[in-house]
Parts: structure tokens; sequence; C-alpha cells
């Protein structure tokens, strides 16, 4: 088993590691590489702009974190073309899938970046060009596993002339273009080429050699080379075909929050919530279904308090069918002493009145929990949107309480889970602020929590949410607060929207967490501000266009009649954000 993982920095631990392995890959699988080559990988991906290309780095690693394959992607953002550095598998690993499943994680990705093709280089299966049959054995099975994908050598050109005289195994220049036609004219590869051979191989090839190379390219377009392992209809038809796969969302729906059912007349935190926002969803066809895994409980105790998570499990499977319990007793002067009955205590970790305990309430929000990982995963295997359309919601569950319909902090648990993998960004766009999160990272600097919200001198939770809460310690200036008055428009809703996404993208996080409550739309019982669809599509247009891949969670929103046309809206405008229509 292995998953494949996008590596975006050298700081964090599990990185470190991570490109550690990736290094002694290079030495084991590489040996004629020196060793300034692989020394320069970290800074590759710390100093995109510095090298002209934007490095990828893909591993394939198990649970464990053993690295057993990789990939380095280039990106030139002029040309719009990738090149593929490196595909490798770690000493003593074979087979597997693991080459294809990274190469093909490759060309998913080239795809994101609106890329034209892949190039890179292959050692040729020509007898006259390789005399050692062995290597030309290996050579004809590469060639042959690209041809699966549509990729073929260009041909008619003479960039396999050997750079020194007599060199055996001259690379030819492997073109895939990705299922799209390959059209790819004279001068284009000509620049493409000059591009690829000044700035890879600058170092062992003479002017006068990459002049003389880019001056064959004659063909326009250029030409590749016919399949010559596999028929032609086998020829670019990979097995698993990506092509309508690669820009969906991934929506992961709470299989279970209908056990979570509080049947108290004006508790609007509904399962008919779910089902109106999934009725609108349908008509985009922008999503693709992913089922929610399960996750271990230390996730959950990586942000919440272990005596409230085994308080919680407890009660809630002590209560009898349909029962509610609702705290009454708020023991807030003596924490040191929980009281006994197990009822009575709710108060010892509750924020509020209004929020029950209920049999299925802690399986419920245990199972949002994993959709919210598992909407993280999705990202961390190199996606970029996902969707954890779940109930009971979570940001206003702190370390050790619950409230506000909230029990597990679902966002702030995937943030966590990132974390270990890049900088996370969490925005709140709930009416209600965010406090879970806030209190949860209040003193840290690697999780950046922003919360949009109605004042707290008129809006629940009352007590937080205000503008000098600013984070604590490492984490000073790492909570921003923008509350707003009783009355804001979607017009002024989007200002306020475009500043606070300007300190986001100022803080350049890796992930973003959208804790996205749509009880901010006009007629909103819990509500007072009056935003309409088109103001719901442009900020999710404008939380889009940051291009940070993103995971959003269903928080708050309670007016049934507009909810799943707000969210549908949303939605389209992060898809159209994220992926505007390409200008050639
Ligand atoms: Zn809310």
């Amino acid at each position: 088993m292995f998953r494949i993982r996008r590596i975006f920095d050298d700081i964090l631990p599990a990185n470190t590691e991570a490109l550690r392995q990736v290094s002694q890959i290079l030495r084991d699988q590489f040996p004629a590489l020196r060793a300034s080559e692989v020394e320069k990988l970290p800074d590759l991906l710390k100093n995109p702009l510095k090298h002209r290309f934007k490095s990828i780095l893909y591993v394939a690693e198990n649970f464990k974190g053993l690295v057993k394959g990789f990939a380095l992607l280039s990106f030139e953002p002029e040309l719009r073309f990738c090149y593929l550095d490196y595909i490798s598998t770690a000493k003593n690993i074979t087979g597997g899938g693991i080459g294809g499943a990274l190469y093909e994680r490759l060309r998913e990705e080239s795809l994101l970046l609106d890329a034209i093709g892949i190039f890179f280089e292959c050692l040729p299966d020509d007898p006259a060009l390789c005399k050692d049959p062995v290597i030309l054995k290996q050579n004809k099975a590469r060639l042959k596993f690209y041809e699966k994908y549509g990729a073929f050598p260009i041909v008619g050109t003479a960039y396999e002339t050997p750079v020194q005289e007599g060199d055996d195994n001259p690379p030819y220049l492997v073109f895939d273009p990705l299922d799209q036609p390959a059209n790819l004219s004279r001068e284009r590869a000509r620049k493409i080429v000059r591009t690829i051979l000044q700035n890879r191989y600058g170092d062992l090839c003479s002017p006068d050699y990459i002049l003389k190379v880019v001056n064959s390219i004659q063909d326009d377009p250029v030409r590749l080379r016919s399949p010559r392992y596999l028929k032609s209809d086998v020829a670019g038809n990979p097995r698993r075909s990506f092509g309508s796969h690669h820009r969906k969302v991934a929506l992961v729906v709470n299989d279970r929050h209908e056990i979570h059912h509080v049947r108290e007349k004006g508790y609007v935190e509904a399962p008919v919530r779910i089902r109106s926002i999934l009725k609108e969803l349908e008509r985009l066809s922008i999503f693709t279904t992913v089922p929610p895994k399960e996750y271990p409980e230390k996730h959950i105790l990586a942000v919440h308090d272990a005596g409230y998570f085994h308080y919680l499990r407890r009660v809630c499977a002590a209560l009898e069918a349909g029962k509610s319990v609702y705290p009454y007793v708020f023991p807030i002067r003596n924490a040191t002493r929980p009281p006994k009955d197990l009822a009575v205590r709710a108060g010892y970790y509750c924020l509020d009145t209004f929020t029950p305990l209920n049999q299925n309430a802690y399986l419920a929000a245990r199972r949002a929990v994993d959709c919210a990982l598992t909407a993280a995963d999705y990202l961390l295997a190199g996606n970029r949107l996902a969707y954890a359309l779940v109930r009971p919601p979570g940001h206003h569950a702190e370390h050790r309480s619950f409230g506000g319909f909230c029990y597990f902090n679902n966002g702030a648990v995937a943030a966590q889970y990132l974390a270990r993998y890049g900088r996370v960004a969490i925005l709140d766009v709930d009416y209600h602020h965010g406090n879970g999160q806030q209190t949860i990272f209040y003193q840290r600097r690697d999780v950046l929590t922003l919360s949009i919200h109605g004042h707290p001198s008129f809006a629940y939770p009352y007590f937080s949410g205000f503008e000098d809460e600013t984070g604590e310690g490492e984490g000073e200036g790492f909570n921003i607060n923008i509350p707003l008055p009783e009355s804001v428009d979607g017009e002024k809703y989007l200002k306020t929207l475009t500043r606070a996404l300007k300190r986001i993208a100022f803080y350049a996080p890796d992930f973003l967490i959208v804790c996205l409550g749509l009880d901010t739309a006009k007629g909103d019982p819990t509500g007072t501000w009056t935003l309409h669809a088109n103001d719901f599509s442009k900020a999710g247009q404008l939380i889009g266009q940051l291009r940070i891949p993103t995971v959003v969670v269903q928080e708050g929103g309670y007016r049934n009649r507009v909810l799943g046309v707000n969210c549908r809206h949303f939605f389209s405008g992060l898809w159209q954000g994220f992926y505007p229509v390409s200008k050639d």
C-alpha cells in the first residue's frame, strides 16, 4: 500500500524526512548525478522563481512515511510546458504500480497547470544508439510504458546527437501531449528545446551544440514517432482515464448525519439542511463523490481534551434513544471538581444551554470528523478542492467544550492534520465567530485563523470574536477577527472578504480550510445580514482565485429554502475562480 503525496517544502519534519529519502534514492539510482544536483532539491521547492521553473515533487510513501518512489516535475510558466526531471522507485523496489501512479499524478498536475504537455528524456531503444543489450531491453520497456499514455519520442531532429562524439545511449526527447492533439509548432518546439538544453544541460552542452539541435527542428508541427510496442488504438489510452476527473471537487458527505436529529421545536440544525444542499449540488457537474474513510481517534485528540472526548463518548452511549440532555449546571468557578453525574456534568464541558447531548450526537460528530479528514487526504494526494458536507457543524467546539450545535471541531481537526505537511489558513465565513479554532490555534503561527462575523456585542457566541483578539505568544498576529455590524449587504461583505483574502495570500498557506457558514444569507433565522445567491458566487470566486488547495467544511446556514441555492452558487464561483478559462 502506498499513497501519493506532494511535498511543498523542507521545513516540517514529515517533509524533511521525505526529502532526505528522496535524496537517498537519487544517490542510489542516479550514481552519475553530482552531489550539488541532489543538494539543491530543497531550494528548488522553496524558491521556485529563482530557478525559472516551478518544481513540483511527489512521493509515493507507505503510511509509516517510507518513501517508495518519487517524481520531480518542472513547470515553465512562459512557454507553459512541463519537464519531467526524475521519476524513480527506491532501491530494491520494483513494480507495484508505483511508477504508473506517480506518472498519472504528474499528468493530472500538468493539466491543472494548463500545460501543453510533458517533455522528458528517455534512453534510446535503437540498437544503433545503445550497444548494451541489457540496457537496450530496459529502454524498450520504458518507452513501451510511456506509449500507453500517448507519449512518443519527437522524430526528425538532431536531439539524439551525442554531446561528445562516440557517446553511447544519447537520449530521445519524448513528448506527452496529455491526451490533447499533439499540435506542437516548430517555433514553440524550438523555444522549448532551447530552454531545456540551456537550463537543464547548460553546463554539458556548448552554445554551438544547442544551436545545432534547435535548428534541426524543421517539421511544423513537429512529428512524434508512431507506436512501436502497442497497437495504435491502445497507445494513448491509459487504463485509468483521468481526463474527466482531474478538476473535480471531492464531495464527502456525512452519511450518518441523519441519526443526529434533535426534534425539539426551534432546533434549526436539522437533517433537512444537508438534503437541501445536496439537491442543488446535483445540478453542477464539478463534483465527484468520495466516501468517508474511518480515522483513529488520535486525530481528534490532537485538538480536543482527552477528558472531554471520552466524556462525550460515554455520556452519549449512556443516553436512551430519543432522549436529549441539556446542560443546566455550569461549574465555571471550580474546574477541578467536575460533577459526578454524567448528565449534570454536561455544563462542565458546554458553552451554552441550547446544544443538547443525545445518543447519536457523538457518532454523528465522529463521522463528520472522518469526512473532514477524508477531504484533507484528497488534498494531500495532490488534488485541489474538496468539500466536507457535514453536520453537526464544528467551528464553535473548543479544545474542551461543545456548544453552538457543535461537538468536535471538524475544520480544526483537518487543519491540525494538514499542518504536518504545510502551512494552513482557516477562513471562517460563518455569520458567527469561529471561537473553536481561534482558541485551539491561539498560540500557534503555523495555522492562521481568520473569521468574518457579526460583532459579539449582538451575535453568538457573545464572548469572543473581538478585533483585539490577535493571538498570543508565538501566535501573536496569527488570529484575525473581522467583526461587522448588524446590517451588512453583499457589497460591504465582498469588500471585507477581499481585504481578508489579501491577508491570507500574504501568509501564503499551502492549504486553506474554509468554514462555510451560509447563515450570512438574507432571511437566515440566526443572522441579520442580507447576502444573496450572487454574493455567494462572487465570494466563492474570490476565494478560488487564491488558487490554494482548499477544503471547504460545512458550518451553519439555516434558511433551508435558499440554503442549497446559495451553496451551489458558492461552489460554482469557487470552481470558476480556481480554474479560469484558459487564454489560448
Ligand atoms: Zn453560524
